[in-house]
């Protein structure tokens, strides 16, 4: 199978700009910076997505992404910070390679924003509720 661009960067076959690495995670700038900072914090296993990552290694990585934001904060002096990981294409996913994304927000128009909007007219809440409740 072919190797994902990022177990790429991790062997060392393609350059980035590393921030942090250990012997599980590796966190490096985005090519394109959504803002100033931008980071993908990744395990260096393979794993497709958030969801399909075990638990401990998917902590590791979290760990790590709330540190990035930390330091966005103090050093940038950025006013907030999205944490945020798609999964599967349907959910916005161009790499097949679990990554969190780590984007300081400096002022509203800092381009990306997710949009929340409000779709729950028609849905019946309290059976949504015990759907998802009875099968976690
Ligand atoms: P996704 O859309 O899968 O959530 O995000 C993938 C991200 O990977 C994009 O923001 C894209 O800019 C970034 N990316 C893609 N290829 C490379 C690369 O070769 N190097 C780096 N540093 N980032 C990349």
């Amino acid at each position: 199978m072919e190797k994902d661009i990022f177990c790429r960067i991790v062997d060392g076959e393609i350059p980035c700009y590393k921030l942090y690495e250990d012997d599980d995670v590796l966190a490096f700038l985005d090519i394109s910076q959504v803002t100033k900072g931008h980071t993908l914090v990744i395990p260096k296993k393979h794993y497709d997505n958030f969801l399909t990552c075990p638990k401990s290694l998917m902590n590791k990585v979290m760990a790590v992404a709330q540190r990035i934001g930390q330091v966005s904060i103090k050093i940038f002096g950025a006013r907030g910070v999205n944490i945020l990981t798609n999964c599967y294409e349907a959910a916005g996913q161009t790499v097949k390679h679990f990554h969190v994304h780590v984007i300081p927000r400096y002022k509203e128009e800092d381009g990306f924003m997710v949009e929340m909007k409000d779709n729950s007219s028609g849905l019946n809440l309290p059976a949504l509720a015990e759907q998802i409740k009875i099968n976690l």
